[in-house]
């Protein structure tokens, strides 16, 4: 039996005669940026998070870049964001030319470490993005309060963590700006690069709407120096059909994810998740952690099973923050995770077989 690590090409199948149909429509149209599929999805994921406005752009690097320019966040501003998470968001951070702080995350559910972001305020910090890492919420009340006390702006870096819910509340939709990716990959994925920005405070929507295209609402007559970063018809219609479902994909994860853990409870050395109580885990990745995790890994690879390291090296390691200061040691819990955790299948489509086995081989 193989178990891909992730598989596109059954969800595909599942929804096949409305997806090609949808890009059929694109096609016909004519129109491939911006344009009534990006206005229309624009809406509706706005709707499904509950904020007044999104606004469609190229990445979800993109979104928090974007993000930061439409807070007037650059030079001489600190930014406090996580060790452990995609590179994206420290590296748009860095373009914006704000100095990131990094703080170490929590053991238990490796999302932004709530006493080490209080202590590491200081006068010149503007910003906390807290990512919502492998699809679940970090604890967004105990950052509103540190955002408050020191007037801060919370920018949710959602892009693991779309459906995903902190006390009823989607993710995206708690803090001043949500970032989006469509990378294919993620929960609710495209068929190519996108991402969106969300929010519900109007003049950040119109600077963030203005930035996307080059800085302009009447075109050709740029008032800020702003980017080429706009979302597709294409990726908007393949969203559009995608959208309706994320729900019941976002159970299916879940329920394998259940499986694996009830299964995995009490084996020596295995790790599984953690899931916070008032918050909804929707596993963009299922993650364990293991001390002797290069040899479950090739374990996995022998019984053909995908697996994957998020992430081998945590931020404060990359050579890009090399200028920043930091040191190996500095942040223990994410260099421990980025040396022990690997991210198993988890999908809807996958079979009771193929769960079955995945256990069998992780537990053997
Ligand atoms: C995927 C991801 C991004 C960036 O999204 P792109 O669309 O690939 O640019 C940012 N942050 C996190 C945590 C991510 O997982």
């Amino acid at each position: 039996m193989k178990v891909p690590l992730l598989d596109l090409v059954s969800q595909y199948s599942a929804i096949k005669p409305e997806m090609d149909a949808a890009i059929q429509r694109v096609l016909d149209s004519g129109h491939f940026i911006l344009g009534p599929e990006v206005k229309a999805i624009e809406k509706e994921v706005a709707d499904y998070l509950g904020v007044a406005h999104g606004i469609g752009v190229a990445s979800g690097t993109d979104a928090l870049i974007l993000a930061l320019r439409a807070l007037d966040i650059g030079a001489g501003d600190e930014v406090i964001l996580p060790a452990y998470t995609f590179f994206a968001t420290i590296g748009a951070v860095l373009h914006v030319g704000a100095t990131p702080v990094l703080v170490d995350v929590d053991a238990k559910d490796y999302c932004i470490d709530i006493a080490q972001t209080r202590t590491s305020v200081t006068d010149k910090t503007k910003a906390i993005i807290p990512v919502h890492l492998y699809g679940q919420s970090a604890d967004m009340d105990a950052l509103a309060e540190i955002a408050k006390e020191n007037d801060l702006a919370i920018i949710e870096d959602n892009a693991q963590a779309f459906g995903a819910e902190y006390k009823g509340r989607k993710t995206g939709s708690i803090g001043d700006i949500g970032c989006l990716s469509f990378f294919p990959s993620k929960n609710l994925g495209g068929y190519g690069d996108g991402g969106m920005v969300v929010t519900d405070n109007p003049k950040l929507a119109e600077k963030i709407t203005m930035l996307r295209a080059h800085g302009w609402k009447k075109k050709y007559f740029p008032e800020v120096l702003g980017y080429n970063s706009r979302l597709d018809a294409l990726q908007a219609a393949v969203l559009r059909v995608k959208l309706p479902h994320i729900d019941q994909w976002n159970d299916g994860r879940r329920k394998v994810a259940h499986i694996y853990s009830n299964a995995l409870a009490g084996v020596e050395n295995v790790q599984t998740p953690y899931e916070a109580e008032n918050r909804t885990h929707v596993y963009h990745l299922y993650i364990l952690q293991v001390p002797n995790r290069d040899e479950l890994q090739e374990k996995l690879k022998e019984a053909e099973i995908g697996s994957s390291v998020y992430y081998p090296q945590p931020l404060h390691l990359s050579e890009p923050a090399k200028e920043l200061g930091y040191k190996k040691g500095d942040f223990p819990v994410a260099e421990r995770a980025s040396a022990e955790t690997i991210a198993i299948p988890v999908y809807p489509e996958m079979s009771d077989e193929q769960i079955a086995y995945v256990i069998e081989v992780v537990k053997g």
